[in-house]
């Protein structure tokens, strides 16, 4: 006869026990926080003033969304650089979502943030959307307690490189020499990376006399790294790492679109340089698979799209686990934190567009100091503002 005694029927997984909401003003002990009382999303269009293109799209402005979620007297804030739409959803499904629940409960949040949008799908505007609610409320968390942010992620170093980034296929040789010798000089990067595989992966000759050009203005002692966008086919992708390998390009990014987990795999298993990949990692089952696919030598991961820190940490340790690097694909004013946090962040990509955006929107901002990031440690939180009336100037929503 079966067994049906309770123990036996008890579900196979089990439930998290439901989290008790603070009392906002009354905290149940000194070891609680205030509850999260209000969240809001604000959208902005900061224009670049040229346009700018990678091997498969163009664009001539930046659009960012700022979440600000309050808890007593503290302001956590998150961004992502994403549509205006993510405003919306986190005004009607993530804000609902959190508000109420104790504030140092960030994992709880970030479990309730992921079940509202799983009829929405993880990816695209709602995981932009996720990933700024969470970041806010990590910053939301150090505030509260007064604490850098970065002791409150725990430090694995005091300090990350940056690479600088951009070189667009839209630029001219004079601008991404310029560009170069500013990141090498002014900045101290000891890497530099600029976009190829333009008109998707149709005008060969030019990517490599731009390489060329960022070769000669980096100097001898700085690195070369390229991004296509995934712009190549496989085949194309191939001839061109071989031209590469003259004149030293150690990293190659998206050499095809990493949708293409076997392509990226075949080429990293044929080429000298690291194949990177790992932007549109939403979340980490998606860099899961990059590393079970063996695609990258080094995992990229955006903390704007993958789940904010959260998901950004969990990703990393996949990677570690995998025994695989990680880098911080743009956002430096967010990436800086969490990779100083991580044993095998490698760098962060110190990106002009978004150098170039944060400057317009907001205050406290890190500057790259001898080719590194430091996080403030005088600051509570990651120590960035929006900045008041410039910021609301260039609001969209
Ligand atoms: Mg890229």
């Amino acid at each position: 006869m079966a067994d049906l005694t309770p123990a036996a029927a008890a579900p196979k997984r089990p439930t998290a026990a439901p989290l008790t909401t603070a009392t906002a003003g009354a905290p149940a002990s000194s070891a609680d926080l205030p509850p999260v009382d209000d969240v809001e999303a604000r959208a902005y269009r900061v224009p670049l003033g040229a346009t700018h293109a990678d091997g498969t799209i163009e664009w001539d402005a930046v659009s960012v969304v700022a979440v600000l979620v309050r808890a007593g007297t503290e302001v956590g804030l998150g961004w992502s650089y994403t549509d205006p739409g993510a405003a919306s959803v986190v005004g009607s499904t993530l804000a609902p979502a959190i508000r109420g629940l104790a504030a140092h409960d960030v994992p709880a949040a970030h479990s309730r943030l992921a079940r509202a949008v799983r009829n929405l799908g993880r990816g695209g505007v709602a995981g932009a959307a996720l990933s700024a609610v969470d970041v806010a409320l990590w910053d939301l968390k150090a505030r509260l307690l007064g604490v850098p942010l970065v002791a409150l992620l725990g430090r694995a170093r005091e300090a990350v490189p940056v690479y600088g980034s951009g070189g667009f296929t839209s630029d001219d040789e004079r601008t991404l020499a310029r560009d170069v010798e500013h990141w090498t000089g002014e900045l101290g990067a000891r890497a530099v990376k600029l976009k190829i595989g333009e008109g998707a992966g149709t005008h060969v000759e030019r990517d490599l006399a731009r390489v060329r050009v960022a070769q000669r203005a980096a100097g001898d002692d700085v690195a070369l790294f390229v991004d296509a966008n995934g712009g190549y086919a496989r085949a194309a992708a191939r001839r061109v790492a071989d031209a590469f390998a003259a004149e030293r390009v150690v990293w190659f990014e998206e050499p095809v679109s990493s949708d293409d987990l076997a392509g990226l795999a075949a080429l990293r298993a044929e080429l000298t340089c690291d194949v990177a990949a790992g932007e549109y990692c939403w979340r980490p089952s998606d860099a899961a698979a990059l590393l079970a696919a063996g695609a990258v030598d080094c995992l990229q991961l955006d903390v704007t799209r993958a789940g904010g820190f959260t998901g950004w940490l969990a990703a990393a340790a996949l990677a570690d686990a995998a025994g695989c690097d990680v880098s911080a694909h743009c956002a430096p004013q967010l990436s800086a934190h969490v990779a100083c946090a991580v044993p095998r962040a490698r760098h962060v990509e110190w990106f002009v567009d978004h150098a170039s955006t944060d400057a317009r929107l907001f205050d406290g901002l890190l500057e790259p100091v001898d080719g590194e990031l430091r996080p403030s440690l005088a600051a509570s939180g990651h120590g960035v503002t929006l900045r008041g009336p410039d910021a609301d100037a260039l609001r969209v929503a």
